[in-house]
C-alpha cells in the first residue's frame, strides 16, 4: 500500500512525466496482478510489463515515484513487487543510519 503522505503536491510538473509513459493507454492488467495470481502466470505477466518498461522514456521518474511513495503493488519503473519491497526496505534502513 503506497504511503499517501509521500505523494507529490498536486502540481502538474510533479506528474507530467506520466504523459510520456510507455504504459499510457495500455491494459493495466499487465502491470497489476489479479487476486490470487501465482507462479508462471505471474512471472509471465511481470516479464511482459517489464519489457514495456524497458523502452519507457520515463522509467527513472516512475521508479523514483514508486520508491518515494513506497508503492508495492504492481510493476513500476521496471521493478516487480518483491524488488520494490526490497529497495524500499533498503532505503528505510539506510535513512535510519544517516545522520
Ligand atoms: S516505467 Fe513502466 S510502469 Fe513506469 S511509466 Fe514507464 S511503462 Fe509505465
Amino acid at each position: 500500500m503506497p504511503e499517501l503522505s509521500r505523494l507529490p503536491t498536486p502540481v502538474a510538473e510533479s506528474w507530467d512525466w506520466q504523459l510520456r509513459a510507455a504504459c499510457r493507454g495500455r491494459d493495466n492488467a499487465v502491470f497489476f496482478h489479479p487476486r490470487n495470481e501465482r507462479g508462471s502466470h505471474r512471472e509471465e505477466r511481470e516479464r511482459h510489463a517489464k519489457a514495456i518498461c524497458a523502452h519507457c522514456p520515463v522509467l527513472a521518474q516512475c521508479r523514483e515515484h514508486a520508491l518515494t511513495v513506497e508503492e508495492t503493488f504492481g510493476v513500476w519503473g521496471g521493478l516487480g513487487e518483491s524488488e520494490l519491497r526490497d529497495l524500499i526496505a533498503y532505503r528505510r534502513r539506510t535513512a535510519r543510519l544517516s545522520p
